[in-house]
């Protein structure tokens, strides 16, 4: 059956059936949601669009693991202030060509993800699309008061640290455009991103971070938020960024693509700073979580980012991070 047969209301009634909202909330099928945020916790928002053409192909993706990317990019932005996952609201704009499968699909992947975060679908819209799907989240969630983390609070003699491995998604994208096949490792971290919550919350509630960011348009352009935010400088150690095995294979072969592991977009991974008397225990926190974490740098004095290579000469970066408005020219 297509979309255009079951109708806006036929979607609506499906979904509002599977999420009766647990808890005091009220959700789908009135005209606003209504919720209550626990005592002394500030309330975090945030809004991601994910765009056929723009930031997905529909033949290179299903649509439920689609549903839960564009959940993950969202929570993973409640992650990085330290914040608890708590409300979702789902906005879709469908071509009418699309089959009601798909759609149930695409759904599925959002309350899938949902659970899994910890996060209740309260709420959207729906619409037809002239022009391709056009998927929008927005996520709420809470942090106590005293525990949120900034992008500004980082200071010079901190040390840099990432969670997980750098570059993947982007490997896959770049594999992707260029016809093959990435193996699944890579396809995955690039269709199927995990926002890492419980490393965000947790470095929050400690305090261990005094700034953090996740990394969305590549580690050198996510650095730089925090960098502006904090007023520092930072110096980023070329040869102990984290890569995954397969993303090493692929560095033996093409040692260029270090730049892709330093700009590229889309890994999805905690980018903070920790006072250097605390690294240890954000180590430890890394190991009981089961997630690595890796010292990449640190914050300097001044303005500038430098990467320097083993030897601590310096390393010019050949690609930036991804930016939408940037000239086609600009970005090969
Ligand atoms: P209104 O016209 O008042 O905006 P709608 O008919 O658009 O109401 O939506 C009815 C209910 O269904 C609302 O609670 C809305 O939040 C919910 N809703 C609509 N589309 C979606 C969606 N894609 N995902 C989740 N909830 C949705
Ligand atoms: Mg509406």
């Amino acid at each position: 059956m297509k979309l255009s047969q079951l109708g806006e209301f036929g979607f609506i009634e499906r979904l509002r059936r599977r999420t009766e909202a647990r808890g005091d909330a009220l959700g789908i099928g009135d005209d606003c949601a209504a919720t209550r945020l626990p005592a002394g916790e500030k309330l975090l928002t945030t809004t991601d669009m994910l765009i056929e053409g723009v930031h997905f192909r529909r033949d290179w993706t299903d649509m439920r693991t689609l549903g839960r990317k564009c959940v993950a990019v969202n929570v993973s932005d409640i992650a990085a202030m330290g914040g608890t996952p708590r409300h979702l609201f789902f906005a879709l704009g469908a071509p009418g060509d699309m089959t009601v499968e798909e759609i149930d699909a695409l759904a599925e992947g959002v309350l899938e993800a949902a659970d899994h975060y910890g996060a209740e679908l309260l709420g959207g819209d729906t619409c037809r699309s002239g022009n391709g799907l056009v998927l929008c989240i927005t996520a709420q969630g809470s942090v106590p008061e005293t525990e949120m983390v900034k992008r500004s609070g980082a200071e010079s003699g901190d040390i840099v640290c990432v969670s997980g491995c750098l570059g993947d998604s982007a490997l896959a994208l770049r594999q992707l455009l260029a016809g093959e096949l990435p193996e699944r490792q890579l396809a995955d971290r690039h269709h199927d991103p995990k926002a890492r919550t419980s490393l965000g919350r947790q470095l929050a509630q400690k305090k261990l971070a005094t700034a953090m960011i996740d990394i969305s348009d590549g580690l050198l352009a996510d650095l730089g938020h925090i960098m502006k935010g904090s007023g520092s400088g930072a110096r980023i150690e070329r040869d102990s960024l984290p890569m995954s095995a397969p993303f090493r294979d692929a560095l033996k072969r093409e040692p260029d693509l270090i730049d892709l592991a330093l700009g590229g977009g889309e890994d999805y991974e905690l980018l903070f700073c920790v006072a250097p008397g605390r690294v240890d225990e954000v180590l430890s926190l890394g190991r009981q979580l089961g997630l690595a974490v890796t010292p990449v740098g640190e914050m300097v004095e001044g303005e500038t980012l430098s990467v320097v290579d083993a030897t601590g000469k310096e390393y010019a970066v050949k690609r930036a991070g991804f930016n939408h408005f940037a000239r086609q020219a600009d970005r090969d």
